[in-house]
């Protein structure tokens, strides 16, 4: 049976650019994950009229309707009015959503309003789906075998109750086909490049499993997802694949699923009991900052220095002014010196340093935008490396970090 899906999210920002439209993205992956395709998603703005209009009609296409936004306590927020009229129900007050307002405003000492009471008002056709993290409970309506689902437009509170309270309720409903899928996270490669390398393994894939290649500046993650009958098959079946890339393109291979660098490196450093310093010049801390995104990170990141400008590679880095005079900031030279000389000002085992020309201005014939050398010390070594990304501020920045934390990782995991 083909289940039809259609997303419609609703907000005024989403139509002037303010706000990107995460939420479908999210919701087609998720309901992807369980088996259903999303056909398409409109985005409308907190208009009754448009409202009314899109939810026609996608009743006459699609079996499934989730919309997301609207929901809020503000007279902006008009998806419950334009509920009531599409079911020709309307607004009651439900008691146990105003004591769980009343519970959430208090934990945050904040004063119950109108605008809270409001809330607590739904179509009186609707199930209620309880919203353990916001004020604003999701709605499940039933018309002619056909499901309309409101979430609200906060995207963790609409993750939240789409995975506890929507998902499982259409497994029960479409019983769905078993689906399982396993995300390869690769570093060093390109999308070109990685396509060629796996043609062939692509082509000997079995059917009833699909690549997606998802990139992100610095990071290609390689989606499998496989569906059939049994779980257990699945999950055999997709790690006999990994088992096949592992051999293929061991190189790239950095992590799985939700991994990240900064915590496979966390992980190692904490095990070892190891110590880690940066110090960063065109990345502007965002090395510190993704290492102290984990928690935990205190027991072995000690700290660094953001030295942006020569005057503190010389005066903080103890960076001598005739290897900057000689060699320019972005250089080989510099660059390992800032890693042994934070290594050593800091007193940790490891350091990382990042010298390069971010852009858009800045560039020379010799070092073009995106020049950038990244180094890795620790007591026994220290390498470094020249690279050319793009030039592209953002993404330069981005991929230097990653790559900086990449190193760092081939540093700690070399044998020997
Ligand atoms: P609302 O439920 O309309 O009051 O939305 C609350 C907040 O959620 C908005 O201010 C947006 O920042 C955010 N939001 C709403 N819709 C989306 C969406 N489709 N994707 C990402 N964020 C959204
Ligand atoms: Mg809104």
């Amino acid at each position: 049976m083909q289940i039809n899906v259609e997303l419609v999210t609703i907000g005024n920002e989403l139509l002037s650019g303010n706000t990107t439209d995460t939420n479908s993205a999210w919701l087609s992956q998720q309901l992807n994950l369980i088996g259903l395709q999303v056909s398409r998603i409109t985005s409308v703005p907190d208009i009754k009229k448009d409202i009314l209009s899109i939810l026609a009609e996608s009743e006459n296409r699609a079996d499934i309707i989730i919309m997301t936004g609207g929901l809020g306590p503000t007279s902006d927020d008009i998806t419950k009015p334009a509920l009531c009229e599409f079911f020709n129900t309307k607004l009651v007050f439900r008691a146990e959503i105003f004591t769980h307002i009343e519970s959430l405003l208090f934990k945050k000492q904040l004063k119950i309003n109108e605008y809270n009471k409001m809330q607590a008002e739904v179509p009186e056709s609707a199930l209620v789906l309880h919203n353990d993290l916001g004020t604003a409970a999701g709605l499940w309506f039933e018309k002619n075998n056909k499901f309309f689902i409101s979430l609200p437009g906060v995207p963790f509170e609409m993750k939240g109750l789409f995975i506890n309270k929507v998902a499982p309720k259409f497994q029960e409903l479409f019983s769905l086909q078993a689906v399982y899928s396993k995300t390869i996270i690769t570093h060093g490669s390109f999308e070109a490049q990685l396509a060629e390398t796996l043609k062939d393994f692509e082509d000997e894939m079995p059917e009833n499993m699909m690549l997606a290649y998802l990139p992100s500046p610095g990071i290609i993650r390689l989606r499998l997802v496989t569906t059939g009958d049994d779980l257990e098959e699945l999950k055999a079946e997709v790690k006999g694949q990994i088992n096949k890339l592992q051999e293929l393109i061991p190189e790239y291979i950095i992590g799985f699923n939700e991994d990240t660098l900064e915590e496979i490196i966390g992980k190692i450093l904490m095990d070892r009991g190891q110590s880690l310093s940066v110090a960063e010049s065109c990345t502007g801390g965002k090395i510190a900052s993704l290492i102290t995104g984990v928690a935990g990170s205190s027991k072995y990141f000690k700290g660094g220095i953001i030295a942006y400008s020569n005057e503190i590679k010389t005066d903080q880095l103890a960076i001598e002014k005739s290897l900057l005079e000689n060699f320019g900031a972005v250089s080989k030279q510099v660059v390992e010196n800032m890693a042994i000389n934070s290594r050593l000002l800091f007193n940790t085992d490891y350091s990382i340093s990042v010298s390069g020309i971010a852009g858009p201005s800045g560039g020379t014939k010799e070092k073009p935008v995106g020049t950038t050398w990244i180094a890795v010390s620790s007591k026994s070594a220290t390498n470094s490396h020249e690279f050319r990304f793009g030039d592209n501020r953002e993404r330069n920045i981005t991929r230097a970090s990653i790559t900086a934390l990449n190193l760092l990782r081939k540093l700690l995991t070399e044998p020997g």
